[in-house]
């Protein structure tokens, strides 16, 4: 999958994403980076990429042209544009369900505002859609740029080992992971649930299932309202509750 970013600080997503499994990714070609620098194509030789708002207002907005003719240069034919998102906080909040929808896409732009933002007619003219990471407001686009490159990247094919390294994950299937341990089975008292060590496959799946549905309703309750959860389950949920 390709990726392309416009941006006005291309080493900070350079830094972030050539780094391991993304980085590992790039060097085997199963994904690719291109970051496009928005300032190269302010179109004037003074390099000023923004201007002040119509209206009046603090800060500054990226030009149009500058997000136009950036993203341009990513394609000649216009069957060959990218799907392109623009991150910000005004965009639907992401999710793993998003995360999956953009990995099927084979090329993906994102552009990333900064000061003020974009000017909206860029928007307007560019983008498929907005995406935001959170209800909160960053100083940049490229931090959520970088969250949307490595989880999509997760999901590409050949990134991670198999696909049992993230179907098994928080979010995949409306739950949260079960708690997980690692050496040694006893720490500063705590025990490793007894059935973890028992060897015994099937009754490790069944208390995962269980032991996930309990973690997202200690920790994220609103998720439980969204799943089909069987008398017996709640049963064996209310079951591991009481022991914790
Ligand atoms: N004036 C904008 C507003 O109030 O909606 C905020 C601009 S913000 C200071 C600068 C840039 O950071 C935005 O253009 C956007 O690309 C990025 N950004 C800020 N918060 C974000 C978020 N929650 N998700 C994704 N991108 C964000």
């Amino acid at each position: 999958m390709k990726f392309d970013v416009l941006t006005l600080f291309p080493e900070q997503i350079e830094e972030n994403i050539c780094k391991s499994i993304t980085g590992r990714a790039l060097s085997k070609g199963v994904i690719s980076l291109k970051t496009v620098n928005m300032r190269d194509f302010c179109g004037n030789s003074y390099g000023k990429v923004d201007d002040t708002i119509y209206g009046g207002g603090t800060g500054l907005l990226i030009t149009a042209r500058s997000v136009y003719d950036s993203w341009h240069s990513l394609f000649e034919k216009d069957d060959d544009r990218p799907y392109t998102v623009y991150v910000s906080p005004k965009g639907s909040v992401l999710n793993q369900q998003k995360v999956i929808e953009l990995s099927k896409k084979k090329e993906l732009c994102i552009i990333c505002g900064h000061y003020e933002g974009i000017d909206s007619r860029a928007i307007d003219a560019v983008c498929d859609e907005e995406i935001s990471i959170g209800d909160y407001v960053l100083t940049g686009g490229e931090l959520a740029a970088c969250v949307i490159i490595d989880s999509v990247s997760r999901m590409i094919e050949g990134v991670l080992p198999n696909e049992d390294a993230f179907t098994n994950e928080s979010h995949m299937d409306g739950t949260l992971e079960a708690p997980q341990y690692t050496m040694p089975s006893e720490w500063k008292g705590m025990k490793v649930p007894e059935v973890l060590l028992s060897g015994n496959d099937a009754a490790i799946d069944e208390h995962r299932r269980t032991s996930a549905l309990v973690e997202t309703w200690v920790k994220r309750p609103d998720m439980l309202d969204k799943l089909d959860i069987s008398e017996p389950e709640w049963q064996k949920m209310l079951a591991l509750r009481r022991t914790l």
